[in-house]
């Protein structure tokens, strides 16, 4: 089969590699579309040369490993991209991502979907309902990764909400805002990125770099923001969402900063703000958005900018390494 294989620090080469057969206990995919993450972007100077990356997909069932029954072999699933246990604690709940021996898919534990075919678990499995396409249906992952922020916060019909970043998080984030009838600003210095921003849906945009994305917010609502989405993740941006949050207000942090960074611990003291931190999603996540999806609350379809063959995910890989104005880039087999 084909994928797109890691070959060095930052590129990726299209190579014929042998397809998978599914282990007992596990699916095999064929993969029908798979988003370019952010995350990926950032392991491709970390993970070995070889490692198969991807892990925001959707597919068909292509074969089921020994001892697997109830799936179909052509039927369309998403899959939580990892394999765990299924059976601990934290798997019963659909908290597989706390699982003791959770083995990712895409990130460097197993091979992920930027190839033909992918093992999964059937327990990190959900069925796309009719009517959800494939294109829609590998925006699940991204958009449960928001959602599950979202729910961190309390977002209603008229709530006013900052979202920081217009990157496929920031721009998943305000998909969900909108969809609960929240008043939405989203910043990002980027113009392009925000002209996307409002084609989603967002209420304005605003240019940090030039006016106070808070004060816009303000403007609409004639609150401060009750809800501060950091969807960022550099040096400097958690303060800056907790400078921008109004008083008892919520900051929901979705970018990762790895580095040590400073705040201002008492900007949160004097107006007692819950600070969140979210990281990825449950089961559930991912069953709400195909909900939403089916459902039509979503409107999705201008985040994906750009869809590529395998043949060309290299070279839009390096593109997305660069400043881009770009909202999902979906490789498709
Ligand atoms: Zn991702
Ligand atoms: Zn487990």
């Amino acid at each position: 089969m084909r994928a797109a294989v890691l070959r060095e620090a930052g590129r990726l080469a299209v190579e014929e590699v042998p397809r998978p057969e599914p282990e007992p206990g596990e699916l095999l995919l064929r993969v029908r579309d798979c988003g370019i993450c952010g995350s990926d972007l950032h392991a491709a100077h970390t993970l070995p040369p070889g490692t198969v990356m991807g892990h925001e997909f959707a597919g068909e069932v292509a074969a089921l490993g020994s001892g697997v029954s109830g799936w179909d072999v052509g039927e369309p699933v998403v899959a939580l991209p990892y394999m765990a246990c299924g059976s601990c604690a934290a798997c019963v709940a659909g908290d597989g991502i706390r699982c003791t021996t959770i083995r990712s898919l895409g990130l460097g534990d197993l091979p992920g979907a930027y190839a033909e075919y992918v093992r999964v678990h059937p327990e990190s499995c959900l069925r796309i309902p009719d009517g959800i396409g494939f294109r829609a249906a590998a925006l699940v992952e991204p958009l449960a990764v928001a959602l599950h922020g979202v729910r961190m916060a309390p977002v209603a019909a008229g709530t006013g909400c900052l979202v920081m970043g217009a990157g496929p998080i920031g721009l998943t984030t305000l998909l969900w805002c909108r969809a609960m009838g929240a008043v939405t600003v989203v910043s990002d210095p980027a113009e392009g990125r925000a002209a996307l921003a409002r084609r989603l849906g967002a209420t304005a945009t605003a240019d940090p770099a030039r006016e106070h994305p808070g004060s816009r917010l303000q403007s609409l609502t004639g609150r401060d923001p009750e809800v501060v989405f950091e969807c960022v993740g550099i040096r400097g941006t958690l303060n800056d969402a907790l400078a921008q949050a109004g008083i008892r207000g919520t900051v929901v942090v979705l970018g990762v900063c790895f580095g040590a960074d400073e705040i201002v611990p008492g900007l949160a003291v004097m107006k007692e703000l819950v600070v969140r931190f979210a990281l990825a999603y449950t089961k559930d996540d991912f069953a709400a958005a195909l909900a939403a999806l089916q459902e039509r609350r979503l409107d999705v379809d201008a985040l994906v900018t750009d869809v590529v063959t395998v043949e060309d995910a290299p070279q839009a890989f390096e593109a997305l390494m660069r400043p881009t104005t770009q909202g999902k880039v979906l490789i498709e087999f």
